[in-house]
């Protein structure tokens, strides 16, 4: 089997990133989205999401490369080759553009590229990807809506009560106002503690902007940290994630050693050496691979490994279309502890429209996991070709 093509296809919606007061649904990116689709000789076919600065992303992986290796475009490294062989030719990708990438938007048009081939293989072996990794260990897992923080103790009351209401056992709210007000921030985290009842999970994302998303500002310092989590404890939030600058790696661990809540993290953490450092150091309770980002299926497989050997939790970051949740269900079937998948509620109808998925809340709150070849995720080729700008 020969790679054909790889092909970025940039894909222009008209909503935009955003917050909301009450009770109605925040969106997630409603204006760019970036997708992947590589083919094969054979027929085969692999789809796959990214959450970069995508007009540069199209560049990289089907644009004008230079003649000397490490400033080549990904498509051009790929052609010819057979997607069979997926971590060598991870290696290729990544030593190919090593000049203008290894981290950034190389690594996630990487990790969009991986994903495909891993879909592909999975498919010509007849399994679904999870078997492919090594076997199902779990067949469902419960799943927490994600979403924004509302303005308002209301607003994020009704909000929550909604995911109660939908049959979500778990819940997590982030950035949005959060951060810009410490007293309301506290009004906010226990109207939601209050709609959920002491049972369910309920999680925070306070962010790691400087002073929130909206505007430039200082980052928290130590003592504001520290005095986060630990009044989150008050309210017996299940985890507090990605609230430091991702190069910290140092303050993530003064932090964590001294958290009474679990500190997840590493969305923005990419390869396996950055990730060996980040829970080698002591950074996590609960490591969070973004497959999107973080160099693909190939990387957080590897990931997975190294949170069994260090006895910390995987839950990887899936904030984006059905496809990351797809290719992020099948790892998670494969992982000896599932605690949970992020099920994005904030997707805005470009997010929603691209893929269908077989995958449905159920009334225990969790997701079935698809056992057909592939990931169990079908992309809308028409609405694809109706939002295309590329
Ligand atoms: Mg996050």
């Amino acid at each position: 089997m020969r790679i054909t093509a790889v092909e970025p296809i940039l894909l222009k919606g008209t909503q935009t990133y955003g917050a909301t007061a009450g009770a109605e649904e925040a969106t997630d990116n409603g204006d760019w989205q970036l997708l992947v689709r590589v083919a094969t000789d054979e027929g085969l076919t692999g789809w796959a999401d990214a959450e970069t600065l995508a007009p540069a992303a199209v560049a990289i992986i089907a644009g004008q490369g230079m003649a000397v290796l490490g400033f080549k475009t990904l498509g051009e490294l790929l052609i010819g080759e057979n997607p069979l062989d997926v971590e060598r030719l991870w290696d290729k990708l990544y030593v190919g553009s090593a000049y203008y990438g290894r981290r950034g938007i190389a690594i996630q048009c990487i990790s969009a590229i991986d994903n495909c081939l891993w879909s592909i293989r999975s498919q010509a072996a007849g399994v679904s990807l999870a078997r492919l990794l090594g076997g199902r260990r779990h067949d469902r897992v419960m799943a927490y809506a994600s979403t924004l923080f509302r303005e308002t103790p209301e607003g994020m009351k009704a909000a929550a009560q909604g995911y109660v209401d939908r049959g979500f056992h778990a819940v997590k709210f982030g950035w949005g106002v959060f951060g810009e007000d410490p007293g309301r921030d506290r009004e906010l985290v226990a109207a939601a503690r209050e709609a959920l009842g002491p049972e369910r999970h309920l999680l925070v994302d306070p962010g790691w902007y400087p002073a929130g998303w909206k505007t430039p500002g200082p980052m928290r310092s130590r003592r504001d940290a520290v005095a986060l989590v630990e009044w989150l404890a008050d309210y017996g939030v299940g985890w507090c994630e990605d609230f430091i600058h991702p190069e910290r790696f140092d303050e993530y661990a003064y932090i964590r050693s001294r958290s009474p809540v679990p500190i997840a993290a590493g969305e923005q953490v990419a390869t396996v050496w950055d990730f060996q450092r980040f829970i080698g150091e002591g950074c996590v309770d609960v490591i969070q691979p973004d497959l999107s980002r973080c160099g693909g299926v190939s990387v957080a497989k590897r990931v997975a490994e190294m949170a069994e050997q260090a006895g910390i939790d995987l839950v990887p970051h899936s904030w984006l279309t059905h496809l990351l949740t797809g290719y992020s269900l099948q790892l998670i079937s494969t992982l000896p502890r599932a605690r949970f998948v992020e099920f994005n509620v904030s997707q805005s109808a470009l997010t929603a429209g691209i893929a269908r998925a077989s995958f449905r809340l159920q009334p225990d709150g969790t997701v079935p996991i698809p056992d057909t070849p592939g990931i169990g995720v079908e992309v809308d080729e028409d609405f694809v070709q109706r939002h295309r700008a590329n």
